[in-house]
């Protein structure tokens, strides 16, 4: 994938030009890969080193390897690999996109132990949005973003209908944002509740105007988790059938992984493994998205919770692992943007947008600013030494905010897949 010089077509202020780009997706990281000078600090360890080989060969590092990895090996020289993975892939960018948080409603029929958000229907808090009242939400911020991410609980009334109606209204006032919105769990109340397939329910939702789904509710992606976390959410294989569903109608979506609940390292590199396979076999994920378990307002006290260096462990490791997923955000929602700054250097290439609105991250402790323009994310990016890089909601329109090093940048592969 390479950068190609196609006419500048935006401008961010009067002092600073941008540069709109397309993408390639032809070059191949993995022999970028293999060009690039390798840190010391992958150099000295033999873990390292072979997780780096195998890579290069296009061998995939195996669950236990991952396990091994995440265990043992060296701080600096596992951000250091994961981050020399994603340089190949992406040089110095990192991508972020100009989006708002809107939740549907907070009611939900389910409650999982780990939720902060959702309330009973007759909670003095619960409040459930009209499709007028959901484009009002948008209103404010029409002029900026390119993405509304709309998720919320699993309300007992509504079924396809009302979503569809939200869409469409938001089409009608909106068409040129894009609607990323629903989580799997949503997805499949919708359809039970409509009396519908998966594949019918997304159809339908499809043709009203929803372009992508998030990838939230995977947590973890093995069902004695689930068990403890979130009984009554759908199983592990729903959450990937849902996503191939979405994938095989031509809808791309995001997956995340919630960890420091009560997993095992193995658990998380079963999940690892399964959406490799997944995306193997369906090719949709267009970003993985892991973030840590927040603790305020939720019901899980035997969660172990995850310190900054577990974050960042997890973060390189699903670099390493996920050879087939393109994108992996540092989620300063969740983790901060201090911690999200080092992310970025740890494997991470896309960091979440303005967001302008956040309720569920918020509820459970977070403190991370929402009130993010895109000038903000530039100087949050460049502040790290990289290069940012404004995308649109389903990563195929990009553009380069910094004119000083885009002659220099344009010449670096960025591989895709
Ligand atoms: S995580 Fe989602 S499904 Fe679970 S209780 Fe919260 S809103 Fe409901």
């Amino acid at each position: 994938m390479v950068f190609n010089d196609n006419n500048s077509k935006h401008t961010l202020n009067s002092n600073e030009s941008v540069q709109q780009v397309s993408v390639d997706y032809d070059s191949d990281w993995r022999s970028n890969l293999s060009n690039l000078e390798v840190p010391i600090s992958v150099e000295k360890d033999p873990l390292l080193v072979k997780a780096l080989s195998l890579t290069i060969e296009g061998r995939r590092i195996s669950k236990d390897m991952g396990a091994k990895l995440f265990r043992e090996a060296d701080s600096q020289g596992l951000s250091s690999l994961a981050n020399l993975i994603k340089v190949s892939r992406f040089g110095n960018y990192v991508f972020f996109n100009e989006n708002l948080h809107v939740n549907i409603t907070n009611v939900c029929t389910l409650a999982c132990r780990f939720c902060a958000f959702r309330r009973g229907s007759r909670h003095i808090d619960a409040y459930s949005l009209s499709p007028e009242e959901f484009v009002s939400r948008i209103k404010p911020f029409s002029h900026i973003i390119d993405e509304v991410h709309a998720v919320g609980g699993l309300h007992p009334e509504w079924t396809v209908s009302h979503y569809s109606d939200i869409y469409q209204l938001t089409k009608q006032r909106y068409p040129n944002i894009s609607i990323k919105s629903l989580t799997a769990v949503e997805v499949k109340h919708l359809a039970s509740r409509s009396g519908l397939s998966i594949s019918d329910t997304l159809s339908l939702l499809h043709e009203a105007g929803l372009d992508s789904l998030p990838g939230g509710g995977a947590e973890i992606l093995v069902d004695s988790v689930r068990d403890r976390i979130c009984r009554g959410k759908e199983k592990s294989s729903e959450y990937l059938e849902i996503h191939h569903e979405a994938h095989m109608l031509g809808i791309p979506t995001n997956c995340t992984m919630l960890f420091g609940t009560v997993e095992t390292i193995e658990d998380m590199m079963t999940h690892l493994d399964k959406l490799r396979k997944q995306q193997d076999n369906s090719s949709g994920f267009q970003c993985f998205v892991p973030y840590p378990f927040l603790k305020d307002n939720t019901r899980l006290p035997e969660a172990r919770l995850s310190t900054a260096n577990e974050i960042l462990r997890v973060i390189s490791i699903s670099r390493i692992m996920l050879d087939n997923i393109p994108h992996l955000k540092a989620y300063r929602m969740n983790i901060g943007d201090h911690l999200a700054e080092i992310a970025i250097h740890s494997g991470a290439d896309d960091i979440d947008g303005t967001v302008g609105h956040e309720e569920i991250m918020h509820e459970a402790g977070s403190t991370t600013s929402v009130d993010y323009d895109a000038k903000r994310m530039q100087k949050l990016v460049k502040s790290t030494g990289l290069v940012p890089v404004k995308r649109n909601s389903t990563y195929n329109s990009f553009v380069i905010l910094d004119e000083q090093i885009k002659s220099e940048k344009m010449k670096l592969p960025i591989a895709g897949q």
